[in-house]
């Protein structure tokens, strides 16, 4: 199966994204993840890549396009893979469509209070990278539970840099809805429950997505 998992900043691409690629057995391909390996690494796209990330920018299509196109030819996405965090232009949509065909687009669809709110509590492991919710009124200071290390906020997730990225994700990423939608692929699901009850609406879209017409109807 070859997914696409579409949704503003904070509406959990990333968590879902993790269990829907272990249940199907798929490669999580996640562009951010790609891009902020880079930075780490201090490369030249990195540190490209971390002036425009930083500021809430899109990285250029050609960077992203090419860095996709080269992951998806890898062995382990013979069976699948699942994108997130790309596409998120129209540009890039068009140019995937050229080098891999795709399944469905799952859109997780969450109003823009409960991202602010979402982004807000957002605390990530420098170490480990696991994501983590956390209460910013409880304390001001959390550790991993997995490596203890001491979470931060990402640069990236600071209030000022949220607002600009919705308004880059309305006036960039939103126009893929309808994209897929008028290739009929486009699955959209309520990203405002529990991360268990995303991913049981996710799971039974995708079910029914795939089963056969006789068994849709009866
Ligand atoms: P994410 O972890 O998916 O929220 O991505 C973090 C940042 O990486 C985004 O805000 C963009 O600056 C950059 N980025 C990730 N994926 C893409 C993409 N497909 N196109 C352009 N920029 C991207």
């Amino acid at each position: 199966m070859k997914l696409i998992l579409l949704g503003p900043p904070g509406a959990g691409k990333g968590t879902q994204a993790a269990k829907i690629a272990e249940r199907y057995s798929l490669a999580h391909i996640s562009t951010g993840d790609m891009l902020r390996a880079e930075i780490a690494s201090e490369t030249p796209l990195g540190l490209r890549a971390k002036a425009l990330i930083d500021e809430g920018e899109l990285v250029p299509d050609e960077i992203i396009i090419g860095m996709v196109r080269n992951r998806i030819s890898q062995d382990d996405c013979v069976n699948g893979f699942l994108l997130d965090g790309f596409p998120r232009t129209i540009p890039q949509a068009e140019q995937l469509l050229t080098f891999s065909e795709i399944d469905r687009a799952v859109l997780i669809s969450v109003p823009d209070e409960l991202i602010i709110d979402r982004m807000q509590k957002r605390r990530v492991c420098p170490s480990c990278k696991r994501t983590y919710s956390v209460d910013p009124d409880a304390a001001s200071s959390f550790s991993c539970e997995d490596c203890g290390t001491e979470l931060i906020i990402r640069d990236d997730d600071k209030p000022e840099t949220v607002a600009h990225r919705l308004a880059v994700y309305a006036e960039q990423t939103f126009p893929l809805v309808e994209f897929f939608r008028e290739r009929g692929l486009l699955t959209e699901v309520d990203g405002s429950g529990s991360v268990d009850g995303v991913a049981e609406s996710i799971f039974a879209e995708l079910s029914a997505a795939e089963a056969p017409v006789e068994d849709a109807l009866f």
